[in-house]
């Protein structure tokens, strides 16, 4: 396998990007992911904030003690992973990390996997999705996208501009990618739109370094309407307008616990953005 690291965008060619490695060196090691080609990319992202402007090569670790970046966003970065994988992952590669489905990271031929079956809602989904869950029951594991979100970022990459909500779609028959990013298509940077307050409250299996089983983020923006994301409860993170619309979840019966979980969230945050 060859490793290159382009030091300007014109040098970038294909192969498989790679930023702080986190998540792909232990898909690589797992066989999960093949290339004969690895980018590291950390020469040509953006590293830093700028004003309303992230740079996508920007860790999480130096998110989590950024004072000039919504509360929000500050908190899914801090309570996002472990401090080692924190100071190593980037704000781009947390946003494109893979499905945590046990069956999907053990390899099974999986819906996701382009297989015919999704194991999960026919097996073991405790930890699964309660929206959306019909072609693939995987949730999405990625608190800080969900701030993102909530806070209407938009996102810089090396072909166009679009809404980090725009980032994700749900994985279908014709096309199981849970993202609309093109094969070399790089993020470089994130802007975020003015907002008022903004609020991410996680709930975890154990107090820290956990994935979220469900993750809600809601920021207040110019008009004053409070916008809502949720992590853990979809194959992407998952808009709701309020409260209510999780009477419309459609939960795995093992993944029921999960409904409750996110309405207490769901009003909590509200009422600290009160
Ligand atoms: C044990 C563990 C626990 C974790 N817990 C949490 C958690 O609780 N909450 C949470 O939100 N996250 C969690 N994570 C995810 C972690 O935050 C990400 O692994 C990390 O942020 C990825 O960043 P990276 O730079 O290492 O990405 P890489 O591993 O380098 O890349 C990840 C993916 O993004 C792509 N990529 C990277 N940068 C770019 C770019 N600029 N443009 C286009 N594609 C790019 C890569 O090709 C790859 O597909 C956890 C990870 C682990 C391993
Ligand atoms: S939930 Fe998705 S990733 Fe997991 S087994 Fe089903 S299809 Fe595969």
């Amino acid at each position: 396998m060859e490793l290159l690291r382009p030091s300007s965008l014109e040098e970038l060619d294909g192969g498989l990007l790679l930023h702080g490695g986190t998540e792909v060196v232990p898909l690589l090691r797992e066989g999960l992911l093949e290339t004969e080609r690895l980018v590291d990319v950390r020469g040509v992202v953006p590293r830093g904030v700028d004003g309303a402007v992230i740079g996508a090569g920007t860790t999480l670790a130096e998110l989590e003690v950024e004072p000039a970046i919504p509360d929000a966003l500050r908190e899914a970065c801090r309570l996002a992973a472990s401090p080692q994988l924190r100071s190593m992952g980037s704000l781009g590669g947390n946003l494109l990390q893979a499905t945590r489905c046990w069956y999907w990271r053990l390899g099974y031929d999986c819906r996701l996997h382009g297989g015919d079956r999704c194991h999960a809602r026919d097996g073991e989904h405790r930890e699964h999705a309660i929206f959306a869950n019909e072609f693939c029951a995987s949730a999405h594991p990625s608190d800080v996208a969900a701030a993102l979100v909530a806070l209407g970022a938009r996102v810089r990459t090396n072909q166009r501009e679009l809404a980090v909500e725009e980032l994700y779609r749900l994985p279908d028959e014709g096309n199981r990618s849970t993202t609309t990013l093109e094969s070399g298509e790089l993020l470089l940077e994130i802007e975020l739109p003015p907002a008022g307050a903004s609020v991410y409250l996680k709930a975890m299996d154990r107090k820290r370094w956990a994935f979220p089983q469900v993750g809600v983020a809601v920021a207040r923006h110019e008009d004053g309407s409070p916008r809502i994301a949720l992590a853990g409860v979809a194959p992407i993170p998952w808009r709701i307008e309020g409260v209510d619309d999780l009477d419309a979840a459609t939960p795995l019966p093992r993944t029921e616990w999960k409904v409750p979980l996110a309405r207490a969230l769901v009003r909590r945050a509200l009422a600290a953005l009160a």
